[in-house]
């Protein structure tokens, strides 16, 4: 659960003024448990801020992050660190730069295995080791296991990361454009399997990525970002089907899918995301958004329910 969450991150104070990225801005949302929720947004829009945040590599500048009832960002001891780490696991968008280059992929495997004191009896690790890369579609796991990263195409790494997330059965998995640097034919294939462990372990997902048909494939609900600030939040057939917010009807125009019955238009405006170190007061798309009226440059909008799950940040009626 997540609480008025903002991250603000120093620039440097001599050619800025003591300035601050307004990466994250009162974030507020919470997960159920096993649901699918994408975070959708371009970059910069602070949608990979958030995933750090929750993940504990960044600790939030104010706002609360709770999770089984516990604020994570409190010092925690040891002990409680590895537990937390164990229960919500990282998938990054580089399959490459997250792997130790120098370890087989057994190695890299057993890793979470003896930091998180799984299995203690090594034939017990190989066991697992063997089943979760089976489970990800490596397999023969004997053809993968002694292989090094670089041996590996890039949608077999990503699919090494991925078993290296559920090996240690976690309850949540943040996984950050997962399927960004990987070619079209893999991503269908890994979307699938991801959705697959997702059910077989019963494990809760959050899904970064900048494409709305992913994640309307991937999510149960979906959340808009915009210059560090959630714009629409609501189940994934509502944001599809029945938008309101203008930048997510422009995120529509600007990511077609036959699979989703979006096409291709003329993008409702222009434009690039405003700087995060002075973000535009008022609603921060004001710049880009063709309905903007006198009051979207001096107020910023306030979440209003639009529908049964489905809430937005704008002024229109
Ligand atoms: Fe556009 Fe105004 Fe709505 Fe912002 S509040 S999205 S500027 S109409």
């Amino acid at each position: 659960l997540l609480e008025r969450v903002s991250k603000h991150f120093p620039v440097n104070s001599l050619r800025r003024g003591g300035k601050y990225v307004h990466a994250m801005d009162e974030i507020s949302f919470s997960l159920k448990r096993g649901e699918v929720l994408a975070i959708v947004g371009e970059s910069g829009s602070g949608k990979t801020t958030t995933a750090n945040v929750i993940a504990r590599i960044y600790k939030q500048t104010s706002g609360s992050v709770t999770f089984e009832g516990r604020e994570i960002s409190k010092n925690m001891s040891r002990e409680d660190e590895l537990r937390y780490h164990k229960k919500v696991q990282m998938i990054f968008q580089d399959p490459f730069g997250a792997l130790n280059p120098t370890r087989t992929v057994e190695g890299i495997l057993e890793r979470p295995f003896l930091i998180h004191k799984i299995a203690s009896k090594r034939k017990d690790v190989k066991d697992r080791i063997d089943e979760i890369l089976t489970q990800v579609g490596l397999e023969p796991p004997e053809q993968f296991t002694r292989k090094f990263p670089h041996e590996l195409s890039g949608g077999q790494r990503q699919r090494v990361n991925i078993a290296r997330a559920f090996a240690v059965e976690p309850e949540l998995i943040l996984a950050d454009e997962p399927t960004s640097m990987l070619d079209v034919s893999n991503r269908m294939s890994i979307m699938n399997m991801m959705l697959y462990l997702k059910e077989s372990h019963g494990v809760s997902f959050i899904y970064i990525t900048h494409d709305l048909a992913g994640a309307r494939y991937m999510s149960d609900r979906i959340i808009v970002m915009y210059a560090g600030m959630i714009m629409e939040i609501g189940t994934a057939e509502k944001i599809i089907n029945d938008s309101f917010h203008p930048y997510t009807k422009l995120l529509k125009t600007a990511a077609p899918s036959p699979e989703i019955g979006l096409k291709r238009k003329k993008l409702i405006t222009s434009g690039d995301i405003p700087s995060l170190i002075d973000p535009p007061d008022g609603c921060r798309f004001h710049p880009r958004c063709p309905f903007a009226s006198d009051i979207c440059s001096l107020e910023m909008p306030v979440m209003k329910k639009i529908d049964e799950d489905h809430y937005a940040r704008c002024f229109l009626r």
